[in-house]
This record gives C-alpha cells, sequence and structure tokens, in this order.
C-alpha cells in the first residue's frame, strides 16, 4: 500500500509539492541508473513528518530530541515557523524550557564519557550509517527547506546529499587524523638530554554546541555534528527556527542509525529566548556557531572553551582591466543571485576598473535579465527572502542607495518576501549598501580608479570573510591575494564555502577559528601528552 493515512490527511499543495520534488529526484535517480521509466520510484520517498517521520510529529508540533526520544515539551508552547513565500504557518516547533536544556545537558555529559572509549573505527561506522540514511531520505528534508526557507528544491536537495557526503568524509578524515599522535625527544631542546619521551594524542572537548544558521541549516548542522563526534564529543544542536524542521528530520537520520542515547539532542525555541541559556550553560565544553552578529555577543558572553564563529561577510569581488569579462559576469550572477543572495560567501560588492566597467554592468544586466523569480518548488532562481523584517532591511539599504543617486539597473521590485534581482551601479563608499550585508538579491558596483583602492575598500570592511579576483595575471592575482585581510581569496571564481574539507575561515568580525572538515575535527579536540621519563639518557644508535 502505497499511501498511508497521514499522506492523504496532508494538503494538495503539499502533495503538489512532494510529487514535483519527488519527480524530480527520481528522475535524476532513473537518469543515473539508466532508466527511462521513473514512475516505479516516484513514492519511494515519504513526506516530511511521514513515513518513519512520524515518530518526530506530536499533533501539529514537531518535537524535540532528548535522551534518544522525541518529545514534547513541558511549555506546552510551540513557536511558529513561517513559509517565506507563502507568509502563512507553515510548521510549528516546541519552545523548550530551561529545565529541559539542563536535562539534555546532563545527558550529554554522561553520555560522552562512554562515547569517548566507543573504538574510532565503530564511531566512524555509525557515522557512516546515518550519512546512508540522510541521503536515502534527502526527499523529506529537502521539502521542508524548500517550505521553511524557500531554498530552489534542486538546492535543496543538493545541501542534503552534500551533508551526506560531508558526514562520511568526516568520518574517514577522523580515521586517519585521530588515529596518528606525535612522538617527541627531549633532547632536541637545549639543555636536555634524551631522557624524556613524549606521547601526544587527541582527545575529545566534551559536550559541543552547535548552533547553525538559516541559510543551510542541514549542511551547517553537519558540518558540527560529525566533527564532534568522530573526535568522541557529545552533540547539543540548536537549530534555527527557520530551518529547525529540516534539522529535526536530519537528526532523526542519526537517531536512525543507532547512536547511543543523551549523545545528541536537540533543542528547538527561539535563539532570542533559549540562546543565552543555552551559549553560558557550565556544562559547555566548546561553542560551533554560524551566523550574524550575534556570533559576535556570544563570544563576549562564552566562558573559557574553545569557539568555532563562522559569522557575517562582504566579499568583494576585483575585477582588473584583462579579466574574462564573460566569466566575471557568470561568477557575478552565480555568486551574486544564488538562494537570492542569502549566502554567506556571496559576492556583495563588485569593485571593477572603471575602463571596463561600462561593458561589465551591461554583461551582468544582460544576465540578470534572464534570472527566474518566484516559487522554490519551481526551482526560480531567486526566491523569497527569509523573512519579512530581512525584506525590509533590503529595502532600507536599496532606498538609502536611491536617496543617494545609485543607478537602478533594474526597476527595483517587490512582493512580500520576494525581491526581484537588482543591480546597483555607481554605488559610492557612502551609501550603505557598499558596507553592509544586504543577505538578498541586491549587488552593488563600485567603479574603481586603481587596484589599490579596491583593495583598500577590501579591507576597510569590518568583515573578512572571502574575496574574488579576476585577472589572467596570476602574479598580480597572488599579490592581490596576499593584500586582502580575508580568510579566502578565489582567483578567477566567485567565493565559495566548498569543497566542504577546504580550510574556511574569516578574518576580523567574520570569525574565529577555522571551518573545513580536518580544522573543524581539530578544534574540537584537545591535545593530550605523556612523558615517559628516563632515569639515565638513552639514544638509539644507528
Ligand atoms: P543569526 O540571526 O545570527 O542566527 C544564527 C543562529 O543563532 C540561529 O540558529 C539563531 O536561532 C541563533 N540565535 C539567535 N539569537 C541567539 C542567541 N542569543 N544565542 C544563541 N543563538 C542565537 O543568523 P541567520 O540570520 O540565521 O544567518 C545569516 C547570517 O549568517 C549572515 O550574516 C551570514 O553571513 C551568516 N553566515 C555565515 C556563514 C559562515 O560560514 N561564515 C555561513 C552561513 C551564514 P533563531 O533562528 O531561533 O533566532
Amino acid at each position: 500500500m502505497l499511501f498511508t493515512a497521514p499522506f492523504i490527511k496532508l494538503s494538495l499543495i503539499n502533495f503538489s509539492l512532494s510529487l514535483s520534488l519527488s519527480h524530480f529526484l527520481n528522475t535524476q535517480e532513473a537518469r543515473q541508473r539508466g532508466d527511462s521509466s521513473s514512475s516505479s520510484l516516484i513514492f519511494k520517498t515519504s513526506m516530511a513528518g511521514t513515513g518513519i517521520f512520524t515518530d518526530i510529529l506530536d499533533g501539529d508540533v514537531y518535537k524535540y530530541y532528548s535522551d534518544g526520544e522525541w518529545k514534547t515539551s513541558s511549555s506546552g508552547k510551540s513557536v511558529a515557523i513561517i513559509n517565506p513565500a507563502t507568509r502563512k504557518t507553515q510548521y510549528k516547533v516546541q519552545a523548550c524550557t530551561q529545565e529541559e536544556v539542563n536535562k539534555v545537558m546532563e545527558m550529554a555529559k554522561s553520555a560522552q564519557k562512554s562515547w569517548a572509549k566507543t573504538p574510532l573505527w565503530k564511531r566512524a561506522e555509525l557515522l557512516h550509517k546515518a550519512a546512508a540514511i540522510l541521503k536515502d531520505n534527502k526527499a523529506p528534508i529537502a521539502e521542508s527547506l524548500v517550505k521553511e526557507i524557500a531554498k530552489p528544491a534542486k538546492d535543496s536537495v543538493t545541501e542534503v546529499v552534500r551533508s551526506g557526503d560531508l558526514i562520511s568524509y568526516c568520518a574517514e578524515e577522523g580515521v586517519r587524523i585521530l588515529g596518528e599522535g606525535k612522538f617527541l625527544l627531549s633532547d632536541s631542546f637545549p639543555g636536555n638530554e634524551r631522557t624524556k619521551y613524549c606521547l601526544t594524542s587527541k582527545i575529545p572537548l566534551g559536550v559541543v554546541l552547535a548552533i547553525p544558521p538559516f541559510n543551510y541549516p542541514v549542511n551547517l548542522a553537519v558540518s558540527k555534528i560529525a566533527p564532534a563526534l568522530i573526535a568522541g564529543n557529545s552533540l547539543v544542536l540548536k537549530p534555527p527556527t527557520q530551518g529547525a524542521v529540516s534539522c529535526l528530520h536530519m537528526v532523526h537520520c542519526f537517531h536512525l542509525a543507532g547512536f547511543p542515547k543523551g549523545l545528541i539532542s536537540c533543542i528547538t525555541g527561539k535563539g532570542s529566548e533559549i540562546g543565552d541559556f543555552l551559549t553560558m550553560h557550565p556544562a559547555v565544553n566548546c561553542i560551533s556557531f554560524t551566523g550574524g552578529d550575534t556570533g559576535i555577543s556570544i563570544s563576549k558572553k562564552a566562558g573559557m572553551i574553545p569557539l568555532q564563529m563562522e559569522l557575517g561577510g562582504k566579499d568583494a569581488c576585483i575585477v582588473l582591466e584583462d579579466a574574462d569579462l564573460d566569466l566575471v559576469a557568470s561568477n557575478i550572477i552565480k555568486g551574486g543571485f544564488s538562494y537570492s543572495g542569502q549566502r554567506c560567501t556571496a559576492v556583495k560588492v563588485v569593485l571593477v576598473i572603471k575602463s571596463v566597467a561600462d561593458e561589465l554592468v551591461e554583461k551582468v544586466k544582460a544576465k540578470v535579465a534572464k534570472l527566474t523569480v518566484g516559487p522554490p518548488e519551481e526551482n526560480c532562481d531567486i526566491t523569497a527572502v527569509v523573512s519579512e523584517s530581512s525584506a525590509n532591511f533590503i529595502e532600507g539599504l536599496v532606498m538609502d542607495a536611491k536617496d543617494k543617486g545609485a543607478t537602478f539597473c533594474q526597476e527595483y521590485k517587490r512582493e512580500g518576501n520576494l525581491i526581484w534581482p537588482l543591480l546597483l551601479d555607481n554605488v559610492r563608499p557612502d551609501m550603505r549598501i557598499a558596507w553592509e550585508e544586504p543577505f538578498g538579491p541586491v549587488l552593488p558596483v563600485l567603479r574603481i580608479n586603481s587596484v589599490e583602492e579596491g583593495i583598500n575598500h577590501c579591507n576597510a570592511s569590518n568583515f573578512g570573510l572571502q574575496g574574488c579576483v579576476f585577472t589572467k595575471d596570476i602574479n598580480k592575482a597572488i599579490l592581490i591575494s596576499d593584500a586582502m585581510e580575508t580568510g579566502t581569496v578565489q582567483i578567477n571564481s566567485a567565493p565559495a564555502r566548498g569543497p566542504d574539507h577546504f580550510p574556511f575561515q574569516g578574518l576580523k568580525d567574520s570569525g574565529i577559528g577555522s571551518q573545513g572538515v580536518t580544522n573543524s575535527i581539530n578544534l574540537m579536540t584537545k591535545v593530550k601528552t605523556t612523558v615517559i621519563n628516563l632515569p639515565t639518557p638513552s639514544y638509539s644508535m644507528g
């Protein structure tokens, strides 16, 4: 029987979305298998909150995850998740209490002790299992992403698959790097004989608190969960409110993989209400946070614990006279307008040498005209931004630029949270948009007289996440990269966080620490040393 009772209860809108997503997935799978008849696969995957995910739902409110079980909060309160496209309540999640946080922390502390004694290969095995379950259930998770954060359906599927790959990669990398330690000899330091053998290994920190942002809720959650777990830590997840339901589905995949009770927990509720209690909780031994300025205030309040902060950016794209302008234009479109500009590494300001500015702006304009605008279910390039307050903020930046005389390459258009893509030319440094992160489909172009002017603009920003430079002269590119005060510089491509094993870090207000699989594992461990002291020097003879 293909149709279950909860399936029939769901609305026609949900049905058609799931059908189109399933159809998309099944067609993809069929193509990969060389199978032209994909109809048999259409209902293979269930919808959000159904099938294997029914346990995570209580009526119309999603449960939170604690002690290996799905629970309803004693608060009796829920938090509404508004669909950015329809602006109606799409889902509800539990508003967890401080007592529930305390309980989760207590269990996380105790579960971590036995997890740290679980052989590394077994930890890796469980992670591989979770990755497989996650990828098998990409449809319902992607469906939640579409509804909660208006991410285009195709990109939502990509996010889930990428997350499964990240978990597997992390398991493999963990087995390699955590299986190795160092052996040091004392006589290399002046004044010492060879009387001390130092053995080092990496040990877990304890309880890791993971707080991802709305724009990649699943991917940026697993980029914290997987390194924490492989390294022998326990994990408490506080998902973003927009994105919480996708995260709860993802956590259920870890549950189904069979991780020990209490090792992973997921506390839901508004960050503004339970955030401080979580981040200042004495049981937390490490915070891995991705988001906006909230991260700066967390880092001021958190105690003496390692912090991994991946915050905002104002990624500059510096374009030289000799650049391949077609390549630049496609990268500006991809970098500036993918997921409607709601990416930390989106191109957020174009700094182009005056002599080629007219030509570049024309090329970008032509490509902007081809961007599709509309529902995420239809894979439109530009979809509604995450919230009304976000749309209002973007509009504020646009109006400031208008008042101060920026050139509008398109007419400014907004319906609800949907903002049409907009290129603003002749932006000057006195305009807010030259410095602030719109997190929307609005891109400023500043015309510069020299490369130095571009570098100075980039370095005058409070942010320092990524940047990019377009030129055919690799020697110039390297000099510019070295001069840009950002965590990464891309040469001849738009900024990007992936591939997920590359180091990824921000300077200044863009963050503390470094991400990327290896760096995250290292950040979530401490070095432990054991020194063997010999009564007399001993030199190994050749
Ligand atoms: P945000 O408003 O800072 O929220 C991020 C997370 O913090 C959410 O889970 C939020 O929960 C939670 N939170 C809110 N107040 C909190 C508090 N007092 N204590 C603890 N947690 C709290 O950011 P966002 O709007 O979701 O994401 C957009 C920002 O993230 C942009 O600035 C973007 O550049 C940045 N970002 C950076 C990277 C990177 O790797 N550098 C990657 C992606 C995004 P609620 O949702 O419940 O409020």
